[in-house]
């Protein structure tokens, strides 16, 4: 099992979403300090961040190209409107936080 990302406390929600997507593309993964996301301000800042691993180490150069592509796509991105909910999401999300679905490129 190989650690793929940190997530800092703001990307939590982003965390669970990378999960399954990867899990989509046969790439199994688990998350750390997920549960923790709730008692924060009672615990240590740093223990509250999620952080993602691969469980088959020779998926991680393909895991890692996912979240180097979520991330990348993040930060360049407009605003956006889900075409499945209609919600109306910010750049830096890469998904939908309501119902799932990804942003298309473009
Ligand atoms: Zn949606």
């Amino acid at each position: 099992m190989k650690k793929l990302h940190v997530f800092n406390f703001y990307e939590g929600y982003q965390a669970e979403l990378l999960r399954d997507i990867l899990a989509r593309e046969g790439i199994n993964c688990v998350l750390r300090n997920v549960q923790l996301t709730a008692a924060v301000g009672e615990i240590p800042f740093v223990e509250c961040c999620p952080e993602l691993w691969v469980i088959d180490n020779e998926a991680w150069p393909r895991a890692k190209m996912f979240v180097d592509a979520w991330f990348k796509k993040d930060a360049v991105a407009p605003s956006w409107t889900c075409p499945q909910c209609r919600e109306a999401l910010e750049g830096h999300f890469g998904a939908c936080w309501r119902c799932g679905t990804i942003r298309a490129e473009g």
